[in-house]
């Protein structure tokens, strides 16, 4: 068994829903277990109000010994594709209504050019630290840097308000 983290995003079209349907393929996966989901933050952004904002989650991924990182790399792209686009008969590709990151992956480290796990960009984003401490707050960061997840989101700066989380200071 292996505990993979998540972090699924949508800004786009019905965000919630968009979330919801990739937690229930999430959860369909064969050999895995939903475990635990994080509140639905909303990420709103700085300045523009016409911008649309972000709902943002993490969810816990218990995943059998048939798994390894890649082969959830491909399964999360697989549902992306089946959610991602806006059904546009006279548009082929439409913009993408979900993205789904492996944040980590057990205490695994990958570096290839296509699969960086732990999720390279993870520890400067309140919009995944903050879910993914309400999940797991003591879990150590297995990217050579040192330290746990709270540990790293005490480092940077950003705001929140009930569901609502703003990054930056
Ligand atoms: P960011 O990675 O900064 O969050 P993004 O999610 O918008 O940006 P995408 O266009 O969704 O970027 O993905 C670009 C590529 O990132 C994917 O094709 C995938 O191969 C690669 N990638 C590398 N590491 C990971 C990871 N840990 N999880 C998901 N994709 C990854
Ligand atoms: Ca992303
Ligand atoms: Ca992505």
């Amino acid at each position: 068994m292996i505990t993979a983290y998540l972090g699924l995003g949508s800004n786009l079209g019905d965000r919630e829903a968009h979330l919801a349907a990739a937690r229930e393929r999430l959860a369909a996966l064969p050999g895995a277990t939903l475990a635990a989901g994080s509140p639905v933050y909303a990420t709103e952004p700085w300045g523009d109000a016409d911008q649309p904002g972000f709902r943002n989650q993490v969810v816990a991924l218990e995943l059998d010994d048939s798994w390894s990182a890649r082969r959830l790399l491909a399964a999360l792209q697989a549902i992306e594709a089946a959610l991602g686009r806006v059904r546009d008969p006279g548009r082929r590709f439409g913009p993408r209504t979900i993205d789904l990151d492996i944040l980590l992956f057990g205490g695994q480290r990958l570096n290839e050019p296509d699969l960086v796990v732990p999720h390279p960009r993870l520890r400067q984003r309140a919009f995944v630290l903050v879910p993914l401490a309400d999940l797991a707050p003591d879990l150590p960061i297995p990217d050579g840097q040192g330290g746990g997840v709270a540990e790293a989101l005490a480092k940077i700066p950003f705001k929140i308000s009930g569901n609502s989380l703003w990054s930056g200071d």
